[in-house]
């Protein structure tokens, strides 16, 4: 079977048996890693080859913490707004589709619409879907941050180009972390929800620099506290720590594999075949502009609409499953995250091929 939910994701098959394995026995332990306290030295070091090999794929500078955290990437969207806005801050939020909204949302629920900007920034000509980014440097406006979402999950939309932007940027990058090389460097926070490139939702990490910390507080649960959190060694409570095992795993998977760089090859490769085989024929058809079409989350529709249910059900036949697109803008969308295989992808290419044939006929 291959899995192409939007999350939570399909895991990495060699993880999955790792894990299956140690399962009642854990590092010798006699106990599985569920059952091991946080805080004993066997869990301690798992969490700091966590954070290394974390540090490592994603060239992360020293002056950025790494906090792993509960509340998976909403958690985010209110954490973000508590440790960084206080009670006289502004932030600017850009959209280009639904989380996007979401969080600005929940920022607006937290301080007021007088203390939120929103920004669209997706354009829509003939039914197709652009991101067009406004010179911020133009806008005369003191943001504590910019926020945005580099990879719309639901909408199949994707940022590849870094933002100019006066203010630190903070980016929700719960769909699309670690599937290209970025430049941590340019970013004030990064956040995601684990449930997708990294490891079981609730997990969430979070790469924060070590300024922005400064900046005034609103009153806030202690455990999204960020200040708590690099102060305990993301440990003020009990952590996730079956999450944050599986998502140590994956990030050794990942090395393994050749690093970030590998993996945005395949990624490109995988996204490719895809949207190349869906350009190619009359039968079906994306809505997003070329520049912008997702590598994580393929979006596309049925010119026919009327045979969305047969296509689900013949692809659950053939093993290829969660096709089925978000309720919010209906088709179909092929969630090809870095544990998703080339074949997987192979084997979708074929039966959309053969769908279509056999429909034609
Ligand atoms: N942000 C993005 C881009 C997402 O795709 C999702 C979930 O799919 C979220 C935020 C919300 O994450 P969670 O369900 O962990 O709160």
């Amino acid at each position: 079977t291959y899995n192409f939910c939007a999350g939570p994701a399909m895991l990495p098959a060699a993880v999955m048996q790792q894990a299956q394995a140690e399962l009642l026995d854990w590092n010798g332990q006699g106990v599985s890693v569920m059952e091991v306290s946080h805080r004993s030295k066997e869990f301690i070091a798992l969490t700091e080859q966590a954070e290394a090999d974390l540090r490592e794929l994603m060239s992360i500078p020293d002056n950025y913490h790494v906090l792993f955290m509960h509340g998976g990437g909403r958690g985010q969207f209110a954490a973000v707004v508590n440790n960084f806005l206080g009670n006289d801050g502004r932030a600017l939020y850009l959209v280009d589709g639904s989380w996007s909204i979401a969080a600005a949302e929940e920022a607006i629920k937290l301080v007021g619409e007088q203390n939120v900007d929103v920004l669209n920034i997706v354009e829509k000509d003939n039914n197709i879907s652009r991101v067009v980014v406004p010179n911020l440097s133009g806008i005369e406006q003191d943001y504590r941050y910019l926020h945005y979402c580099p990879n719309e999950t639901v909408d199949g939309i994707e940022i590849f180009d870094e933002l100019d932007s006066p203010w630190p940027i903070v980016a929700d990058m719960s769909s699309n972390i670690m599937s290209r090389d970025i430049d941590v460097s340019r970013f004030g926070l990064i956040y995601a929800g684990a449930q997708k490139n990294i490891g079981p939702s609730g997990l969430s990490i979070v790469i924060v620099k070590d300024e922005l910390l400064a900046l005034p507080q609103l009153p806030q649960a202690s455990i999204m506290d960020y200040r708590l959190a690099v102060k305990h060694d993301s440990m003020y409570n009990t952590p996730p720590t079956f999450a944050w095992y599986l998502a140590a795993e994956v990030f050794k998977w990942l090395k393994g594999k050749g690093g970030i760089a590998e993996m945005a090859k395949l990624n490109t490769q995988k996204a490719q075949a895809l949207y190349q085989f869906i350009d190619s024929n009359d039968f079906y058809e994306t809505r997003v502009a070329k520049a912008n079409r997702s590598q994580m989350n393929v979006t596309f529709y049925l010119k026919d609409e009327s045979l969305n249910e047969q296509f689900i059900t013949q692809a659950k036949e053939a093993g290829l499953v969660a096709l089925k697109g978000h309720r919010s803008v209906g088709g179909m969308r092929a969630s090809i995250y870095n544990a998703m295989p080339i074949e997987g992808v192979e084997a979708l290419v074929r039966f959309m091929r053969d769908f279509a044939e056999k429909i034609s006929r």
